[in-house]
């Protein structure tokens, strides 16, 4: 059996029999994979602490021919987001499902994990949450090449100005003159400058561009609405971080 060792995030883990766990993680270089940890639900367990969503971690695994199934043989972590502020825990799992919902099977895309993995470090030495998940979801859809063009209007072409729209019943960013006035999503001047500068700065340089509260919910509207049509689905930690917006 061939063994290899990765450098991994760790996306999420179900049961398997009485003590194990399945593990899905994806690799640098080789995509993502699922492995059984054994044991991993044992009190005393080596993997305690090492699974939770988006770690970093040293991984090893064994291949096995005609299977799907890997399995683990040791997770080693780097970081662990298990080191960040309450509320930024409460989006781990968010970051975790997008990621999974893109990473393709067994087929590798190293600017994903570079993604998934800046934005661990940025949780752990203590990012602006807020921001750096408006950050993630657009690079996430930029990597995918569906965010819609920042430069120019969707339906005339001409330059975007201060602000944008997208209107109700498309995912592209219209000038002013496109818009019909008042339905859709629009962005303001604080959303639009968010997004370029989001387009050059890495996720620690996100606290030097404050983001006010008007512009985040802007912000989560168009992003949800573009990874919508993308995934023809609403995530369901996505579902479950605005339900618990409410009820604060
Ligand atoms: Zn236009």
């Amino acid at each position: 059996m061939p063994v290899y060792q990765a450098e991994a995030l760790i996306l999420r883990t179900y049961k398997l029999g009485e003590s194990d766990r399945i593990v899905v993680f994806l690799t640098r270089d080789r995509g993502k994979k699922r492995g059984v940890a054994k044991g991993a639900r044992r009190p005393k367990s080596r993997y305690s602490g090492a699974l939770e969503p988006i770690t970093r971690a040293g991984v090893a695994y064994y291949e096995r021919e005609q299977r799907d199934l890997v399995r683990l043989n040791f997770v080693e972590p780097s970081r662990s987001p298990l080191s960040a502020s309450g509320d930024a825990l409460g989006y781990v799992g968010y970051f975790a499902e997008l990621i999974d919902e893109w990473a393709p099977e067994a087929h590798t895309d190293e600017r994903l994990y570079r993604l998934g993995a800046s934005v661990t470090d940025a949780l752990a030495t203590g990012a602006p949450v807020e921001p750096l998940v408006r950050y993630f979801e657009y690079w996430l859809l930029r990597l995918q090449g569906v965010y819609p063009s920042l430069r120019r209007c969707g339906a005339c072409g001409a330059a975007l100005g201060e602000t944008a729209s997208m209107p109700p019943r498309d995912t592209i960013l219209v000038c002013r003159e496109c818009a019909p006035s008042g339905t859709g999503t629009v962005l303001s001047a604080e959303a639009l400058t968010f997004l370029r500068f989001a387009t050059a700065c890495t996720p620690e340089q996100l606290r030097e561009l404050p983001l006010g509260d008007s512009a985040a919910r802007q912000l989560e509207d168009a992003h949800r609405r573009l990874i919508g049509a993308h995934l023809e689905k609403e995530l369901k930690s996505a579902r479950v971080l605005r339900e618990m917006r409410h009820v604060r």
